[in-house]
């Protein structure tokens, strides 16, 4: 096999899925060089994601590519766990109302379709290399950097790079590599998925629906314009095989009286998992998304925590590489970040674990608490709000700090982002009449009321770094 050239670049991504590719758009839009190391020919085909919320929008509005996501997404009326009988036990609304990113709070999406997007927006970038087909085969890290050999169609290659980011998905071989261990959260459920083509919604459900029926838990929801999808637990005895031919799928479906109104697309038989790496970072190898960490797929979270790590890594690399922040600064990344991951697993898990449910006196059971608990109010009627950073690149004692600082619109519809840009923001109360912020004057005071502060730092993240007057921001974000 021939040998390559060395190429240079400040980050090597070793994944080209959608945290490997945001991560590395948000990267080269800071200027930064970076070379994404995709093994396979395309855009990964089978089912994955449906879901991605208002958070992950605002970082794809980032990357440049949210108004094109948005132009196929579809949003659901509810998304209601059922029991056998159709009665609710759970209820979460207000998907189309706009959550704190500034986007509509459950977007329902086909993630292909949203990864060749994001393709799209980082062949526009100058700094940015996406290759397919090249496979990071080993690597090592004297403490400088990262000399990383890949193979290629072309021969073997070697990529001299200052970090290298593992955003190589569930069975990562970076972190394999790097000896990263899984903390293992324990849940572990077999599912088919199946993905269709739709000729007439009218027959389909306009809710997101999880049949809690312990004969076989079901999911049902809604994805981008033109598909829907089906999710079935495998009952044990069951094998992948015979629960992926299209009659048995034919059969599964029979319930749903879609005959005629949908077409099979593809399907995939997926082991839904709990688990997060105990370390994201070792010297110059830091682990994103999938390699991180996975979630069973119930509350929609997977893809939209990779992006969440992706914009929290962006920024930080990106300071370190140009020389404006110390090394250190990227020890903030798995504090930040991993307490964000385990409560967002633990709904997963408390979300899966109601509906997979296949003991008849157990379903009963939980049948009577959520309908017990539905009547005192207990429930929550939405998604909780994840916790805000506690630990890391904050000024920890400031009220608001760490918290998520919401997008504002103003009443044209513009959004605070696109005016304000890449980059962290010193939002002061005295400023909020300049020609710039006075649209989202009237939110930004409430915000910075609701904290008594008179001015915040934003981090380009857009969570809070700390709040207090201007000059001490300033001098503290350094
Ligand atoms: C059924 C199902 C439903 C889901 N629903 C949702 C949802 O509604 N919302 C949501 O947010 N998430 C959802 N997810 C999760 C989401 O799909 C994943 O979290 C997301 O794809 C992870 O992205 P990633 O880029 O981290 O990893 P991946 O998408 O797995 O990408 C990793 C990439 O690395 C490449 N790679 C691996 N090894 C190497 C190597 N040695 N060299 C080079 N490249 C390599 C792989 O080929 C792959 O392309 C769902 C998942 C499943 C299975």
């Amino acid at each position: 096999m021939p040998q390559h050239q060395d190429d240079i670049c400040d980050v090597l991504i070793a994944g080209g899925g959608p945290t490997g590719v945001t991560l590395a758009v948000l990267l080269a839009k800071r200027g930064v060089s970076v070379i994404v190391a995709e093994k396979e020919a395309d855009i990964y085909p089978l089912p994955r994601a449906a879901h991605i919320d208002h958070e992950g929008m605002r970082i794809l509005q980032e990357a440049g590519v949210a108004e094109a996501v948005m132009q196929t997404a579809r949003r659901a009326n509810r998304y209601d766990f059922l029991n056998a009988k159709g009665e609710v036990l759970l209820r979460f609304e207000g998907a189309g109302q706009i959550g704190p990113g500034g986007w509509p709070a459950a977007n329902m999406i086909h993630q292909p379709s949203v990864e060749a997007e994001l393709r799209r927006a980082l062949a526009a970038q100058p700094t940015a290399q996406l290759h397919n087909r090249w496979e990071l085969k080993s690597f090592t890290d004297d403490g400088a950097g990262v000399t990383a050999q890949i193979s290629t169609p072309d021969g073997e290659r070697t990529i001299r790079a200052r970090y290298l980011v593992g955003a190589d998905g569930a069975r990562s071989p970076v972190r394999e590599a790097a000896g990263i261990a899984f903390d293992d959260l324990n849940f572990e459920e077999p599912w088919l998925v199946v993905d269709v083509l739709v000729d007439d919604y009218s027959r389909l459900p306009t809710e997101n629906l999880q049949i809690c029926n312990p004969k076989r838990p079901t999911t049902c929801v809604l994805m981008g314009e033109g598909r829907h999808r089906w999710e079935f637990m495998i009952k044990p005895g069951e094998t992948p095989e015979q629960v992926s031919d299209d009659a048995f799928i034919e059969k599964l479906l029979e319930p749903w009286d879609v005959k005629g109104a949908v077409r099979l697309e593809r399907k995939a038989v997926y082991t839904f998992r709990a688990r997060i790496a105990a370390q994201w970072r070792k010297g110059r190898v830091l682990l994103a998304g999938d390699a991180a960490h996975q979630t069973p797929p119930f509350a929609g979270q997977g893809m939209c925590s990779g992006l969440r790590d992706a914009a929290n890594l962006a920024w930080k690399l990106a300071a370190v590489a140009k020389g404006e922040a110390e090394d250190s600064l990227l020890d903030s990344y798995q504090p930040e970040r991993a307490p964000n991951l385990r409560a967002t697993i633990d709904m997963a898990i408390m979300m899966g674990k109601t509906v997979c449910i296949t003991n008849p006196f157990s379903a009963w059971l939980r049948d009577a608490k959520f309908k017990l608990a539905r009547k005192l109010g207990k429930l929550p009627d939405g998604p909780p709000a994840y916790p805000p950073i506690s630990a890391g690149h904050i000024l920890s004692d400031r009220a608001g700090a760490g918290s998520y600082f919401p997008q504002p619109l103003a009443a044209d519809g513009t959004r605070l982002d696109e005016v304000l840009g890449l980059g962290h923001w010193l939002i002061d109360r005295r400023d909020l009449a300049t020609p710039q912020l006075a649209p989202f004057a009237r939110q930004l005071a409430g915000w910075l009321d609701k904290h008594q502060a008179e001015a915040v730092l934003v981090r380009p993240d857009r969570y809070v770094f700390g709040t207090g007057t201007s000059s001490e921001l300033e001098a503290a974000w350094g």
